[in-house]
């Protein structure tokens, strides 16, 4: 039986990967469980799959999961400390689907004791990719990108030489404002920032896909992951959400992957890699969509997507700013604090400002040195915030 462990097993991933192991009675022997607010959830998967340790990300909700377990042999935990202990047990595969950099020291954990990692959560490659994939690298573990867009570029490598890539192409739904009138855009609400046309996902990073914060992501996590040039990635809107991705060659080919929006798609691959087996997903029917459109996206429109690249050419520590920074604004988005155009004004200072700190985005990438560089990236958001947004 494969061992696996699912972080952010209440979530929209967490649920989905749940969904797959419950598919396959007696294939998985599940060693942890990790959730947040969730208690309920959390504990009702724990006594289902008999899993060993169910662990809630906050200390103060740990009697209420005792209480939700009393009577199985399921051990409760609490913290951020439990969680990377959790992690730290020893499984074949692991599912890391925390959302934000809370994601990052179980990930590592997990590679550190030589599981497979199916990495959900980008933030982990955008804040700390070269200390993540150095990790890896040094235990002997693998890393299988879950995210859409990478897992069909990596299913679009499978036999190619790296060498040979000219560029990778990402796809981009354009997300809840793609045809609002550009000068609404500073009205948007949460409420409308929320809804997806065609994924169905976690708050968070539905509200990303609006902004295209997501996308700047993916691109952060694309060259991460990929080891190719910021001018090797493009991005394209693709309003139908099913060609995830493209690479082209240094032939002028192009081979892309296409599928129904279903994470299920890129969790199960991970989750059987090497094999494919079959998955519960939409069959597409090309002749039914008729048609796949693709066009640039607009600067104007999308402002957070540029920033990808000026945190990929200033390299070091930029990365763990960025996506503290965007963490925060989201935070204060969804909180009202500040609109929606905000978010982009606001990490753009945040850049500039840690730009400024002498040596801060130049040190040694380490774990301290992330987390240090991310909670001063959070600060200064805040100030910004606090001081009116210019
Ligand atoms: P959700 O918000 O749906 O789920 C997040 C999970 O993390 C939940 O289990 C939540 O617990 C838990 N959690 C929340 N805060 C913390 C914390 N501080 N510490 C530990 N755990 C916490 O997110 P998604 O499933 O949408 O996304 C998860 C990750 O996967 C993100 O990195 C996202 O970018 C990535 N991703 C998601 C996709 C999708 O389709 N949803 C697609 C591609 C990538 P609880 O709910 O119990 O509070
Ligand atoms: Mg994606």
């Amino acid at each position: 039986m494969k061992k696996i462990s699912i972080f952010g097993a209440t979530g929209s991933i967490g649920r989905n990967t749940i969904d797959l192991i419950r598919r396959a009675p007696g294939a998985y022997d599940v060693v942890a469980l990790s959730g947040g607010r969730n208690i309920e959830q959390l504990a009702a998967d724990a006594r289902e799959f008999r899993a060993d340790v169910a662990v809630t990300a906050f200390p103060e909700l740990l009697e209420d999961l005792r209480a939700a377990l009393a009577g199985s042999d399921v051990e409760a935990a609490a913290g951020p400390q439990a969680i990377a202990e959790a992690a730290n047990r020893p499984a074949d595969w692991v599912m890391s689907a925390i959302v934000g950099a809370a994601g990052l020291v179980p990930g590592l954990e997990a590679v550190k004791q030589g599981a497979t990692l199916a990495l959900a959560n980008k933030e982990s490659l955008v804040c700390a990719g070269g200390l993540l994939l150095r990790t890896a690298k040094a235990h002997n573990a693998r890393i299988l990108p879950v995210d859409s867009e990478h897992s069909a570029i990596f299913q679009a490598l499978i036999g190619e030489d790296m060498s040979e890539v000219e560029r990778i192409i990402i796809t981009a739904s354009g997300g809840a404002f793609r045809d609002w009138p550009l000068d609404q855009l500073r009205e948007a609400t949460v409420a409308e920032a929320s809804s997806h046309p065609n994924w169905d996902m976690g708050q968070r990073i539905t509200i990303d896909s609006a902004s295209m914060f997501n996308k700047a992501l993916e691109v952060i996590e694309a060259k991460e992951f990929f080891g190719v040039s910021p001018s090797q990635i493009e991005v394209l809107v693709h309003p139908q959400s099913i060609v995830h991705a493209l690479v082209g060659f240094r032939d002028g080919a192009v081979m892309s992957h296409l599928g129904a929006p279903d994470m299920r798609h890129a969790i199960g691959f991970a989750l059987h890699w090497p094999e494919r087996r079959d998955l519960p997903v939409e069959r597409l029917d090309l002749a039914a969509i008729q048609q796949l459109s693709f066009a640039t996206p607009d600067p104007a429109r999308y402002p957070a997507l540029g920033l990808a690249w000026d945190v990929m050419n200033r390299g070091g520590l930029t990365g763990a700013v960025f996506n503290g920074a965007k963490e925060r604004v989201l935070d204060h988005f969804i909180a009202e604090r500040i609109g929606f155009v905000d978010m982009a004004r606001v990490v753009a200072q945040t850049l500039a400002w840690a730009d400024g700190q002498a040596g801060l985005l130049d040190q040694t990438m380490t774990l301290e040195a992330v987390l240090h560089v991310d909670h001063l990236a959070r600060q200064e958001t805040d100030r910004v915030v606090a001081a009116g947004v210019a």
